[in-house]
């Protein structure tokens, strides 16, 4: 569109538009289909034609459509909340609404520092995180985030009080003759050496994806690492925030992925899925202790957005929790995803460029290697995740390649998040579609 006046992403490119959805498919202008294989970032979990939540917003809309959070609160976000932490263990017990996964991931920041200060340690002002983790792009998130790409022409914006511990990927950087387990075991410690580094007492929280996401395509935990992670954070005094924005809200086949780690958190961020793609919202939930500490002391959170709390948003998010409960599609995205992992591994059982699938539910991601005996990625240069999202996309499958996987510069991957509602056949075309999309970038890749 050489008139456009939208700053897009990339300037370099045009786009086709988009004009409609039905179920898992997106329809352009020119009436192309493309099977939505990743919801755009891990967004539209109910696909695009989604009447029941649909009706629900447009029913917000004409009862109330917004009204500031420093004046009213809402119907709609009173029964989110409390759907929320119907799902949600205890302590878990308040919710923030905000619009998306970078103010989640901003809030709980926030809320850790003002929780030290009101219970008396004003010292604890650092946080630690994980390379290779994505937290958003405000720059609060960004510096908790570990991508170096991403990171690196703000660096000079982001906070010192940021610091970062490895990722936890066994596949890529287990040692030989090391279990999982123990490979899970060593990288946790590398937590508890990081808050006796800076000082136990100046160590606020500690940032986590429990299945890693964007950055290195649907990695989960190695058994046992996150409750390693638990023990070390309640050792020493530290929250332990997870974010969930990509991977929660049912993503992973339980509604908080954090439920098939054993472990609960102090804080948890969601976004995306939440609200389906149909509106913008996202939530920074955290414990009693935690609101209770804001409550007996200052009384007031010095944080706040305009949009907070916004009803057509919160009424969105609460038609999406009544869809996944009526229609049980949490036990959709278990059985659709064991069906996608078991297609993809039959698939590419014979290209070897395929390192590693690995994921959780309907949250699942290929590595790609140049060689398979090595893992060494392909070089950059060539673009492979570029070329797959293109020859993707020709194909009618919009899926979700990214570049970087290893460092923020080497390694690519392909990330997969089909709607909660995907059914056999659609899972058998993305397996089909995706594997000409990767055979045919690999064939024309001299490697
Ligand atoms: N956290 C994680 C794990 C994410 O994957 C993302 C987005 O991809 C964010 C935070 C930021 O969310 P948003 O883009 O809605 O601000």
């Amino acid at each position: 569109m050489a008139s456009s006046h939208v700053f897009g992403r990339d300037t370099r490119r045009s786009l086709p538009v988009i004009a409609g959805g039905d179920g898992c498919w997106l329809i352009d202008a020119e009436g192309k289909r493309y099977l939505d294989a990743s919801g755009g970032a891990a967004v539209s979990c109910l696909g695009h034609s989604c009447r029941p939540v649909l009706d629900a917003a447009k029913a917000q809309l004409d009862a109330i459509a917004y009204a500031h959070t420093g004046f009213f609160t809402s119907e709609p976000a009173e029964a989110l909340a409390d759907a929320l932490i119907a799902r949600a263990p205890e302590p878990l017990n308040r919710v923030y609404f905000v619009s998306g996964g970078s103010e989640a991931v901003e809030a709980a920041i926030k809320l850790a520092r003002q929780y030290f200060l009101e219970i008396g340690q004003p010292e604890r002002t650092e946080i630690i995180s994980r390379w290779q983790s994505y937290h958003g792009n405000t720059l609060g998130a960004l510096a908790t985030g570990g991508n170096r790409w991403r990171r690196a022409q703000f660096e000079p914006l982001l906070a010192d009080a940021m610091h970062h511990i490895s990722p936890c990927h066994y596949w890529r950087w287990g040692e030989a003759n090391e279990s999982a387990e123990q490979y899970g075991q060593r990288v946790a410690e590398e937590l508890e050496a990081r808050i006796l580094q800076i000082g136990p007492e100046r160590v606020a929280a500690f940032f986590a994806e429990p299945v890693v996401g964007a950055t290195m395509g649907a990695v989960p935990p190695a058994p046992g690492y996150f409750q390693r992670i638990r023990e070390i954070c309640d050792r020493y005094g530290v929250l332990l925030i997870l974010d969930e924005v990509m991977c929660g809200s049912g993503r992973t086949g339980t509604f908080f992925a954090f439920e098939q780690d054993d472990i609960v958190p102090d804080m948890v961020c969601i976004a995306k899925g939440l609200g389906a793609g149909i509106q913008p919202i996202g939530a920074m939930i955290c414990s009693s202790v935690i609101y209770g500490a804001i409550a007996a002391g200052s009384g007031f959170f010095q944080h706040g957005h305009t949009y907070m709390g916004h009803p057509t948003g919160c009424a969105t998010a609460l038609a999406v929790l009544g869809e996944i409960d009526r229609r049980n599609l949490l036990g959709n995205v278990r059985e659709m995803g064991e069906r996608l992992d078991a297609g993809l591994r039959r698939r590419f059982s014979d290209v070897p460029f395929i390192g590693d699938i690995r994921g959780r539910g309907l949250f699942r991601g290929l590595e790609l290697v140049a060689d398979p005996d090595t893992k060494a990625p392909f070089d950059p240069a060539l673009g492979v995740a570029a070329r797959i999202k293109a020859a993707g996309m020709a194909r009618g499958l919009a899926c979700y390649p990214m570049g970087g996987t290893i460092d923020g510069r080497t390694g690519d991957h392909v990330l997969l998040a089909p709607p909660y509602i995907v059914s056999a056949d659609e899972v058998d075309i993305i397996v089909d579609r995706l594997g000409e999309a990767i055979v045919s970038v690999l064939s024309e890749t001299d490697a």
